[in-house]
């Protein structure tokens, strides 16, 4: 029987499923397929992807920073769906708010400002939007106050507020009036008793300009599971099942199911909130898109993880005295994987070739055709 990368237990075949390594919502699905894997079980891919890559994903930082993206690439002549930014928890106590609920603050991608109010977690505190599994069962309710800006484009501001809160049982509630508009078009629903004294308090709170003081919850050990889930997974489609069994690959599987109390995992790497090495920062990545780069260093085989050129990881999935000359040597020139999710765009090349088109002395064509295109409607939101 085959054992799964992440728990190690053996399982019969069909417990198995494929699973990205890079996750979807870094643009995984556009990685080559020698990075994926079916080696994992459908638990674990289940159960980690709400624990541990949604535990990522959802941080205040990482969220804002990934639909930074779909910004870049807005082209106002074919205008799609912007995501909302996450403002944070919000000091707003509207009517009939329960104990265990709060106020989430978003802005449009106008201006607007929505007041999502859903259930707390108190186990997932920091997550953006809150517990993933509650907030698709449990009805909630959300409130839209048009921006004044919203006028310059209102169809920027309207496919928004279509989109938002996709696939959750979400109320959408309308609090301003507009002529000649009909918002159930968009989803939004009938306000009731209690929503009109909500739109009431509401418009009187967040149109007087008044500033709204947000809470930001986050949790500095966000990233520790999941940057060692992503080394498993890579050393796996790199290495095969040679390394498996390392020590080191026991301490990656320690950090990955790592809870607060454990004793410190023993992995060796570099989070975001650590001192920056701005080189890595800088040149092992893009503009508005994900970066996976693994490359052989002094201490073994990194993995680097790369937001935006904004936001950097970096976690050894091998040490050195665990990889072969000949694997090491093979993997010399590094492997770069630059995933843009809005684009459903992944291209893969080494490591000198992303650092010599990052420094302009060889233009890579792709990535040239990838930056014009986000350059086309540069400060188009900022000059509205
Ligand atoms: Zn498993």
């Amino acid at each position: 029987m085959p054992n799964c990368l992440y728990c190690n237990n053996d399982k019969p075949a069909d417990e198995f499923t494929l699973e990205h390594v890079i996750p979807q919502f870094l643009g995984g699905a556009q990685a080559p397929d020698e990075l994926k894997t079916r080696r994992v079980c459908k638990t674990c891919n289940s159960n980690l992807g709400l624990f541990v890559d949604a535990g990522f994903e959802k941080d205040f930082l990482v969220f804002n920073q990934l639909n930074e993206a779909a910004y870049a690439f807005f082209n106002p002549d074919e205008p799609s769906s912007l995501p909302l930014h996450n403002m944070g928890i919000s000091d707003l106590t509207p009517p009939g708010m329960k104990e265990d609920e709060v106020c989430e603050y978003w802005l449009g991608p106008l201006g607007e400002q929505i007041i999502w109010i859903r259930p707390s977690d108190e186990r997932m505190y920091w997550y953006s939007g809150g517990n993933p599994r509650t907030v698709k069962k449990v009805r909630t309710r959300a409130y839209f106050l048009w921006a004044e800006r919203s006028q310059k484009n209102p169809i920027i501001t309207w496919l928004a507020f279509r989109d938002a809160f996709l696939g959750r049982k979400v109320k959408k509630l309308m609090c301003t009036k507009l002529d000649g508009a009909d918002p159930k078009y968009i989803g939004f629903s009938e306000p009731d008793e209690l929503d009109n004294e909500r739109i009431e308090y509401f418009k009187k709170e967040c149109s007087n300009g008044e500033e709204r003081k947000n809470k930001l919850s986050m949790y500095v050990r966000y990233d520790i599971r999941f940057m060692a889930k992503l080394a498993i997974g890579l050393s796996h489609v790199i290495f095969g099942s040679t390394i498996e069994k390392s020590h080191y690959s026991n301490a990656l599987r320690q950090a990955l199911w790592f809870r607060e109390g454990d004793s410190e995992p023993t992995i060796e790497g570099q989070s975001n909130l650590g001192e920056q090495d701005q080189f890595l920062k800088e040149q092992c990545g893009v503009s508005n898109g994900v970066t996976v780069t693994i490359l052989p260093v002094s201490t073994g085989v990194a993995v680097n993880l790369n937001l935006n050129k904004k936001m950097n990881w970096v976690v050894n999935c091998a040490k050195i005295d665990e990889v072969s000359d000949q694997i090491t040597s093979e993997l010399s020139h590094g492997i770069c994987v630059i995933l843009y999710r809005s684009l459903n765009k992944g291209i893969k090349l080494s490591l000198p070739e992303l650092i010599a088109h990052n420094q302009g002395s060889i233009i890579h064509q792709e990535l040239a055709e990838v930056e014009k295109l986000a350059g086309l409607n540069e400060g188009y939101f900022a000059n509205l």
